[in-house]
């Protein structure tokens, strides 16, 4: 019988697990991967973290990353928009500073079990039988920390696994002659590209698009000279920069759609617990506030030997919701502006006129420091 069990090492699950061993919990972190592994994301992190990673010891400062302060945004045809970040941010890849987070979490005692996938939680008795392919054990907590997309939705018949999925996201690292203090959106016919700095003079190359272009195209390649260099920003980059991977990272079929903080009892955390649109640029910020959030209800409700579980899972719900419900609902309807020849030109006139919109959508998708 185990205390804790987190499934999914990525930021939520790794911080989550940090904090929970710290305050004297036994905590189990299943990640079906091995350290360190890349992952499609932007790798730009708002600073609204950055005082709770610092607090924390979790801030990777050894890794230099680079600290970004001004955004762009540009329309398919190549106009452009530029404004000054109000906090600002930073870029590093999840290869090191996921990795940097598990090297803590091994040191401070947390059980971190890797290449292994959980494939199966189901609640009973008030407590959950959990199976990966070698065990079978219980555990009185379970987190879900698996990310936008796993099998163990389904399982949990989640109302969203029902719907189409109709994203694709697609990284590369590249070397390239780019400023550094600068997060770029490039638009493109069916989705948006983001550029930005991360460490050791490297940047992050990523893009949202969709599975109809690239079904239609048949391949990334095809699609990429097809689509993505419609924006000339986008040709220029992609023609010129020098591709550090031998192929893209590349993540199929996944959604924006609203989710549930709590599912069957489990503890949601992260994208399992709510999916920002990636033009926001603070998915990752809010899976390490959210981390906390919960760790905090937990250490409410959940003194030793104690459980308060119903009143533990309707404290997080509400806290949940409270900080992020809202952020999510307007990072869907502002995707809506993104991603397409006409709409892009729109927002990018907008935005020349009137710099109040483009405030108001940073105000309304980040949050404050923590
Ligand atoms: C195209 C794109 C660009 C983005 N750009 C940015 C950006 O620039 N800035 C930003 O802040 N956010 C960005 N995001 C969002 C950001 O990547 C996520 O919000 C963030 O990674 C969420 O962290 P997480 O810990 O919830 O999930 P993840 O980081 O996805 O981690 C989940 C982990 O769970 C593991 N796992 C899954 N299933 C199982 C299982 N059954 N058993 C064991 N392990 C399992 C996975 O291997 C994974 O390691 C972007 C997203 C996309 C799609």
């Amino acid at each position: 019988m185990k205390e804790i069990t987190v499934i999914g090492g990525g930021l939520a699950g790794l911080v989550s697990s940090i904090l929970l061993q710290r305050k004297g919990y036994n905590v189990s972190l299943y990640e079906k991967k091995q350290y360190p592994f890349h992952r499609v994301c932007g790798e730009y992190i708002s600073d609204e973290v950055k005082p709770f990673l610092q607090r924390n010891g979790l801030f990777p400062d050894s890794y230099n990353p680079s600290e970004i302060q001004k955004f762009e945004f540009t329309s398919v045809k190549g106009r452009s928009f530029e404004l000054p970040l109000d906090l600002g941010g930073f870029g590093i890849s999840r290869y090191v500073l996921d990795n940097f987070l598990s090297q803590i979490a091994l040191k401070e005692g947390v059980n971190v079990v890797t290449k292994t996938s959980i494939l199966d939680v189901n609640f009973h008795a008030d407590r959950f039988n959990i199976s990966t392919a070698n065990e079978q054990f219980e555990s009185e907590l379970v987190i879900g920390a698996y990310g936008k997309k796993s099998v163990l939705d389904k399982k949990l018949e989640r109302h969203f696994t029902q719907k189409r999925a109709p994203y694709i996201g697609v990284k590369y690292h590249i070397k390239t002659d780019y400023p550094k203090d600068k997060v770029a959106l490039h638009n493109f016919p069916s989705g948006y590209c983001g550029i930005s700095a991360i460490e050791d003079d490297k940047y992050n190359l990523c893009y949202l698009g969709s599975r109809d272009a690239l079904r239609k195209y048949g391949s990334i390649e095809a699609m990429e000279a097809a689509e993505v260099k419609r924006n000339p920003f986008l040709k220029n980059i992609f023609d010129n920069a020098e591709f550090l991977f031998e192929k893209p990272e590349v993540i199929n079929e996944f959604s924006f759609a609203p989710k549930t903080a709590v599912e069957d009892h489990i503890l949601m955390t992260g994208d399992s617990a709510g999916l920002i649109t990636p033009l926001c640029g603070n998915g990752m910020a809010m899976a390490i506030h959210s981390a906390k959030i919960l760790v905090d209800c937990i250490e409410k409700h959940y003194k030793k030997g104690e459980l308060k579980r119903e009143a533990l899972e309707q404290a997080y719900e509400a806290a949940w919701n409270g900080t992020f419900k809202k952020r999510l609902r307007v990072g869907r309807r502002t995707q809506s502006l993104f991603g397409s020849a006409i709409t892009s030109e729109i927002a990018v006139t907008l935005m020349k006129n009137s710099s109040f919109l483009a405030y108001q959508i940073m105000k309304n998708t980040h949050g404050q420091p923590f």
